[in-house]
Formats: C-alpha cells, structure tokens, sequence
C-alpha cells in the first residue's frame, strides 16, 4: 500500500477531472486523477460528438477523452488506475482519501469530479441500440433526429424539457408515462400541451426497444399500457430515455451539502463546497447543463480556485514566519 500526495488530488477522469488536470499541471500543482470504473467518464459510453467546440467533423467520444486524457499527462498529471472508496475531509486540508487498491491519497487541496450516471429502463434492446437510436441526452443527439419521429420516455422536468427540445428537429415528438399524469412543473407541462408537435401516450411502459444495431438501428418501441396490460409498437428513429441522472456522491453523504437528488451544493457561480479547499466540478454538482464542456469549464474554474486557495494559504504562514 502506497501513500500519494499532491498539491491536487482530481477524483474523476470525464472533462471535468481532465480539464482541472490541466489547468493544475500547468500551474505546477503536480496533480493526481484517480480515474474510477468509467475512465474517461460517460462520453466513453457514446458515440458521434457534434458539439464540442474545436472539431468542424463529428468527433467520437472515447477518442475526444483520449486526447483530454494525453493532454493531461502531457503536460504533467499522474493517471492512477484506482477508485476512491472512502473520504476523510472535514480536518483538512491536507484531505485524505483511499483507494480500492488499499493505496492512500492526500490532497493539499481535493477536486471532486465523480460526475453522474443516466438512468436507464434495463428493457431488452436498449444497451445494444445505445448510440443507435437510443440515448439519454436530447440537447446531445436530438440534432441526429433532423425531421424524425422521436419518443421521449419520463413523467418529471427532464422528461418534458426534452421533448420541448427535441420540437426544434422534429415535428413528432410522443412522450410516453407509465401513469396517467405528470410529474414535471406546471409551467413545463403548460408549454408540453400548448405544442402541436407532441403528443403525449399516458399508461404506457416500454417493453422493450426493437431495431439491429447493425442495421439502420432502432425501428419500434414495444409498449404495454399498465392499465388494460395490451401491448403496442411505436415506430420510431430515436428514443431519448429521459427518467433522471443519479450524481455519483455516495462517497460525501454527511460530509458535503446535497440537494435532494444528490447533486452537490456549491457557492453560487464558483466550485467553491462548504469546505476550504474542496470543490466540485462537472456533472456532479451541476443537475441543469450536463455538458461536456460545461463540465470542462467548471473544471478549469475549480484547479483556478484550488491554486488560489493553496497561494492564500502559502502567504499567509509566510507572513505568520515572518512575525515570529
Ligand atoms: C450517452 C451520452 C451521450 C452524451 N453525448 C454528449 C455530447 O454529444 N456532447 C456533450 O457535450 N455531452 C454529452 N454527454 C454528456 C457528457 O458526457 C457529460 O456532461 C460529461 O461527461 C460530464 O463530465 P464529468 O467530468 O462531470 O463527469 P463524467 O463524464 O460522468 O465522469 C465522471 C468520472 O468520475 C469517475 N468516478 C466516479 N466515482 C469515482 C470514484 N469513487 N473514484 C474515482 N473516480 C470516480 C468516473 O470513473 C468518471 O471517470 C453525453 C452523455 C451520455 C451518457
């Protein structure tokens, strides 16, 4: 077992954890990532990019996490191939963390970066149509669906904020809910209705998502309505799954504000957390934008804000010294 200590330890390897590795490394921080079970984060699970900025093709994601990943090292970022399973952090800093692998973690300051997960139906079809046809991101893909018919499946804010999106490709929006009202804010539901580009099918679960990956992909959804049990097909060319994200912040309950999904409170507008020196980028404390590179940014804002906090720190025990 091994003890690490760096001037900034970076849990999590998405856009987020990256892009503070850069801007850490290159102000001499010597930062360490410490790259969890999804290395690279969620954009290693997708397909074609067509949204960060720098590429005029469409990108793949594994490879853009690549890149963020050897420009982090190149400019000098250790890589540990580990996951944290415990934090202490409310007698820092320095801030502690352990590994999977037994090895130990300090941090001068800690960047938290852990991200979040889309959840997903577990019906048969929809890994394998992954990327191809089926997706958990509008604001992502819905510009693949130019002038398709799309299904959004969801009853909450993120279910219809889809859909009102996915109106600005396609002209046949249907969303679908297992029960036979809404969850998502009045105010959403009201603009929902007033489209005459979505329809809405109530009772309706998706039994399964039909289509050959290899093949044009995704064709029809399987639906049973939970009332009367028959089952139906919705054609389709894309399914967005919009049932919620689940933050990755097990490892802080009790030690790090939350709001009621998980999500990470921070200062408003920094990536300041209610402890000195630890910060929040990315998905994990950010529930509206979910992008990679909203995420990038906040990144960046975070080592920015952790280089500040350890040059404060410096020049305060100076002047401490000097006073002696
Ligand atoms: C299918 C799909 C398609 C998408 N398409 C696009 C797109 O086209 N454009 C776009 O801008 N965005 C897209 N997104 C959204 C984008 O991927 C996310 O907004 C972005 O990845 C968030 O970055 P992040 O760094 O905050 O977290 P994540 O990418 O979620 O990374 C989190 C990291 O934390 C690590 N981690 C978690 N727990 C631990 C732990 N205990 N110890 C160590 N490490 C840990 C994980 O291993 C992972 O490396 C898509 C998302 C999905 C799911």
């Amino acid at each position: 077992m091994a003890t690490h200590h760096t001037k900034m330890l970076i849990i999590g390897s998405g856009p987020a954890g990256f892009s503070a590795a850069i801007y850490g490394a290159r102000a001499l921080m010597e930062p360490i990532v410490v790259q969890g079970l999804q290395p690279g984060g969620q954009l290693t699970i997708t397909t074609d990019v067509e949204n960060y900025p720098g590429f005029k093709d469409v990108i793949q994601g594994p490879w853009l996490m690549e890149q963020m990943q050897a420009q982090a090292e190149h400019v000098g970022t250790r890589m540990m191939w580990d996951t944290i399973v415990s934090v202490e952090i409310d007698k820092g800093p320095p801030f502690r963390a352990i590994g999977d692998s037994g090895d130990e973690y300090i941090g001068d300051t800690l960047v938290i970066a852990t991200g979040a997960q889309a959840k997903w139906l577990g019906a048969p079809g929809e890994q394998q149509l992954g990327g191809k046809g089926v997706s958990a991101c509008a604001t992502c893909d819905g510009f693949f669906y130019r002038g398709k018919k799309v299904a959004v499946i969801g009853g909450g804010n993120t279910a219809v904020e889809e859909a009102l999106y996915l109106t600005n490709h396609s002209d046949d929006v249907t969303l679908i809910h297992r029960r036979d009202e809404l969850r998502a804010e009045k105010i959403l539901q009201e603009r929902l209705f007033k489209s005459n580009k979505i329809s809405t099918l109530w009772n309706k679960t998706v039994v399964s998502f039909e289509g050959d990956p290899a093949d044009g992909g995704l064709t029809h959804l399987v639906l049973t309505d939970t009332v009367t049990g028959e089952t139906s097909t919705l054609e389709v060319d894309g399914a967005f799954v919009a049932i919620g994200h689940a933050p990755a912040t097990e490892l802080f309950k009790g030690k790090l504000e939350m709001d009621d999904s998980g999500y990470l409170i921070v200062e408003p507008g920094t990536p300041k957390t209610a402890i000195p020196g630890v910060f929040a980028c990315g998905d994990v404390m950010d529930h509206t934008y979910r992008q990679a590179v909203t995420a990038a940014g906040t990144g960046c804002m975070a080592a920015l804000d952790a280089e500040r906090f350890l040059a404060t720190l410096e020049f305060a025990k100076q002047e401490a010294e000097a006073a002696e």
